[in-house]
This record gives C-alpha cells, sequence and structure tokens, in this order.
C-alpha cells in the first residue's frame, strides 16, 4: 500500500554504503521505520531533502509485514535550518524528538502528538527558544499523552487549591488580575506526587508516601497557568527566579520518570547545554 502524508524526522541512521534508516513520526499512521535506497547517492532524489528535525510530505510504501517501509517520495516542508547552527536549540530539538520516539508505539496514529512535536520544533528553531517553552512542551506532553498532573484540587480531600500570583514580572496587568482572581481557594497545597499524578493539600500531605515533594504556591501557579494556556507564546511571556526554574525542573523531571517509565538523559542535557554561557 503506498500512503501519503506529513512526517517528522525522529531518527537517522546509515544502513548500508548508500542506504539510510529513518524513524518518522507520521502525522496520520504514527511512528514508522522507513528505508531510503540510494540516499547516499550523488545523484539520488533524495539528497537534500530530508535531514533530523524537518517535516517532510513523504510518499511510503508501506510493505504487509511491517518492517523497514520504502520511501518513494519526500519533499522538505520545513527544514527548520536554524537547527543546524544555533546549538542550545539544537540540543533542545534532539531531546525533544528522542522523547517522543521513544514514547511512541509503531503505528498508532496520534495526530495531536504530531501536532505538539511540529510546534515544539518551530520553536525551538526560534531564536528565543528558553527554559521555560521547554517546561511548557513537557506539560503539553503529558496532556496529550492523557496524562496530565492534577494541579486544582487536592487529590485527596478534592478541596480547590490555593496559589500565588506565579509571574511578578513580565505579564501583562489583565494576567495578574486574573491569576488573583483564581487564588479563592480554601486550602494551601503541600506535597506533589508523581506517583498518585498532582498536588496534596497540607492536611492530606502526610497520606502522601515519601516520594511526594514539597511544592510552593508561586509553582503550582506556574504550573497551572502553562496547563491551561494554548500558547508557547504564553510561555515565553513569563520570569522565573532561579529557585522557580529548579523547582520546575525537578517535578516535571520526575514526573515525566515516574509515569513515561523512562530515565531521560537527554533531558539533562538539554538543559545543561542551554544553561551553558560562553564568556567573550
Ligand atoms: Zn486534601
Amino acid at each position: 500500500m503506498i500512503i501519503k502524508t506529513q512526517a517528522i524526522v525522529l531518527r537517522m541512521s546509515p544502513f548500508s554504503e548508500t542506504s539510510r534508516v529513518v524513524l518518522w513520526l507520521t502525522r496520520d499512521h504514527g511512528k514508522i521505520a522507513t528505508i531510503i535506497k540510494g540516499a547516499h547517492r550523488r545523484r539520488s532524489p533524495f539528497v537534500g531533502q530530508v535531514d533530523l528535525f524537518y517535516t517532510c510530505e513523504l510518499l511510503v510504501y508501506l510493505r504487509v509485514f511491517r518492517g523497514l517501509h520504502i520511501v518513494k517520495e519526500c519533499a522538505p516542508l520545513k527544514p527548520r535550518t536554524p537547527l543546524r547552527s544555533r546549538w542550545r536549540s539544537t540540543a533542545c530539538a534532539s531531546y525533544f524528538t528522542e522523547l517522543v520516539a521513544r514514547i511512541s508505539p509503531l503505528y498508532a496514529p496520534h495526530p495531536e502528538l504530531f501536532r505538539l512535536l511540529d510546534m515544539a520544533l518551530d520553536y525551538f528553531a526560534d531564536q528565543s527558544a528558553l527554559e521555560l517553552g521547554l517546561f511548557w512542551f513537557e506539560l503539553k506532553l503529558m496532556k496529550v499523552m492523557g496524562l496530565s498532573p492534577q494541579l486544582k484540587e487536592c487529590l485527596v480531600c478534592h478541596h480547590p487549591l490555593q496559589e500565588d500570583n506565579a509571574f511578578p514580572e513580565g505579564v501583562g496587568p489583565g494576567m495578574r488580575s486574573a491569576l488573583r482572581d483564581k487564588a479563592r481557594a480554601t486550602r494551601v497545597a503541600s506535597v506533589f506526587s508523581c506517583v498518585r499524578g498532582g498536588v496534596l493539600c497540607k492536611t492530606c500531605a502526610p497520606s502522601a508516601g515519601k516520594e511526594a515533594l514539597p511544592i510552593t504556591p508561586d509553582i503550582l501557579g506556574m504550573l497551572r497557568f502553562w496547563q491551561s494556556s494554548q500558547s508557547w507564546r504564553t510561555a515565553q511571556s513569563a520570569a522565573c527566579t532561579p529557585r522557580q526554574t529548579r523547582e520546575l525542573e525537578r517535578i516535571l523531571g520526575l514526573f515525566m520518570q515516574y509515569h513515561l517509565e523512562i530515565g531521560n538523559p537527554a533531558r539533562a542535557t538539554a538543559l545543561a547545554i542551554m544553561r551553558t554561557r560562553i564568556s567573550p
């Protein structure tokens, strides 16, 4: 069967002297592994048509017995050239494509995940990629996987939870008052439990296991703000202190590790590279 679909390159590796294997996340057929025959030949029609982080229009011959499918045609729709030179962005894009490669089963269409990865790569190709954008995408990834943390009410007693104005700088006054309005709550969040999948109030906190992490109202406010926001531009409008950034990194990292059941060295590498500053 021949299929035509949009697809994002997740991984590439050589197969022989002239061919290469490409792992894709397709919009309509989920993750598939293909072979591009003759990709390394000088006169191959595939030269310049496919590379890491590209979104392409793909024509593939899907073999009945699965395995490696054969790419017939490939045209780049988004080459994302900045990812060839902005190494901080490249590290984030690598982390995200690797994460999606690991959590996506083969042949399981997930158009929302495709859209999110496509958007994330657009974002990382942008000069202004930030840690906060990375956290925003992680929260959205958990959402499209059906694994959003419960942040609005205590998981045990179901009382709504209080949050602080999480963004003292960097957001408009309208946004600030909206956040204040939301703080009509009855209980203070106390711990974040990865195992239970969300927050517990101070009263119920003792019932959480030892794995539960303390969470302050400002961190809860940030997570809730991003969880409900639709645009990554929102993440860019926020400002975090170094302590807040560290806490967000820790909470989201442990939550993803627990629920996606994967260790994530690529995340640590991406965050470390993003924070590297080269002195002039
Ligand atoms: Zn409670």
